[in-house]
């Protein structure tokens, strides 16, 4: 995994640079067409219960099927939209394709939560918590909690304030939010009691090494423990095989999402992945789940 995943980092990093080499400031006017002809899709990434053999839903990631320069990842463009107004047209997108492909999903008798990843920006935004809620009010058959949004711990400590408002008015509209990337972004344990985020999402660089690094089980046993005392989940990402979620699992963790349970996956492959997982889960069901 770890050869592949690197040779295809390498690409998507010359593709990138090779857009932001060529085309400069076109590539603004790229994106803004790319909308307009449906060239951005979301790919799907299970998190699971590792322990039960349950799907609790999965997380949205955007794709850029390019023209030109073909399959682009994240990676390849957000970094440089990031700080500019169409990380908000982006993500004001990517919310309004998640609740569209839960409604699609819902009306196929499959009812599973999307979650998105916000900006710092985008989530600045002061009409942000009006356009969540209209996107919410075009889905009435919808329960809002099937949305969940990710911001980065990082976000938090620059401006707390914000972020507070913005997890709590999220939250009053039904919308949960989780704290990607923890444990990277130096939040103390007070600042986290003030956030009402739902979960804390574990960042895969100590995800990594919980199979035979002390340090990193360490970290994890103190995130967990953390969690559970303020009553938020905890998930592990970067997941990259089943000695990873073995790991997690012994030392509590039983929520967990990565390659070795599932890549990242296109829309239409997700309905007959949740079957064949829920039939006979990587683990296999722990006695007691339900
Ligand atoms: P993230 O939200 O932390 O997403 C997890 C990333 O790790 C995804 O990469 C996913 O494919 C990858 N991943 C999942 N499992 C494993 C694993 O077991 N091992 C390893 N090494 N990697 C794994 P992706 O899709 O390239 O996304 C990268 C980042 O781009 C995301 O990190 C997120 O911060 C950002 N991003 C993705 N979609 C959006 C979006 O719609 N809007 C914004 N603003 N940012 C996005
Ligand atoms: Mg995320
Ligand atoms: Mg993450
Ligand atoms: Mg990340």
């Amino acid at each position: 995994f770890a050869k592949r995943a690197g040779g295809s980092q390498l690409h998507f990093f010359d593709a990138g640079q090779a857009l932001e080499e060529k085309e400069g400031l076109e590539l603004r006017r790229h994106i803004v067409e790319g909308v307009g002809r449906n060239e951005f899709w979301l790919a799907y990434q299970p998190k699971v219960d590792m322990r039960c053999g349950r799907v609790i839903g999965f997380e949205g990631l955007i794709r850029w099927q390019h023209p030109h320069h073909g399959p682009l990842q994240p990676a390849d463009f957000i970094p440089l939209v990031e700080d500019h107004e169409l990380i908000e047209q982006l993500g004001d997108w990517a919310i309004g394709e998640a609740l569209r492909q839960a409604t699609e999903w819902q009306a196929g008798g499959v009812n599973t939560s999307v979650s998105v990843n916000i900006s710092p920006r985008h989530m600045q935004r002061p009409d942000f918590i009006e356009r969540l809620a209209a996107h919410l009010a075009r889905h009435p058959q919808l329960h809002p909690g099937v949305l969940e949004l990710e911001i980065l711990e990082t976000t938090a400590i620059t401006d707390f304030a914000t972020v507070a408002q913005f997890i709590e008015a999220c939250k009053s509209l039904g919308v949960p939010v989780a704290m990607d990337d923890f444990g990277t972004g130096y939040s103390s344990l007070t600042y986290l009691r003030r956030l009402p985020v739902a979960a804390l999402k574990l960042d895969q660089s100590f995800v990594n090494g919980v199979i035979d690094n002390t340090e990193d089980q360490a970290i994890v046993k103190g995130i967990l423990l953390l969690a559970k005392g303020l009553g938020r989940q905890a998930i592990a990402e970067g997941v990259e095989s089943v000695a990873h979620g073995q790991a997690l699992m012994a030392l509590g963790c039983t929520l967990g999402q990565g390659y070795g349970i599932a890549r990242p996956m296109a829309p239409a492959l997700v309905p007959a992945w949740i079957l064949d997982y829920e039939r006979a889960p990587l683990w296999g069901r722990a006695p007691d789940c339900a």
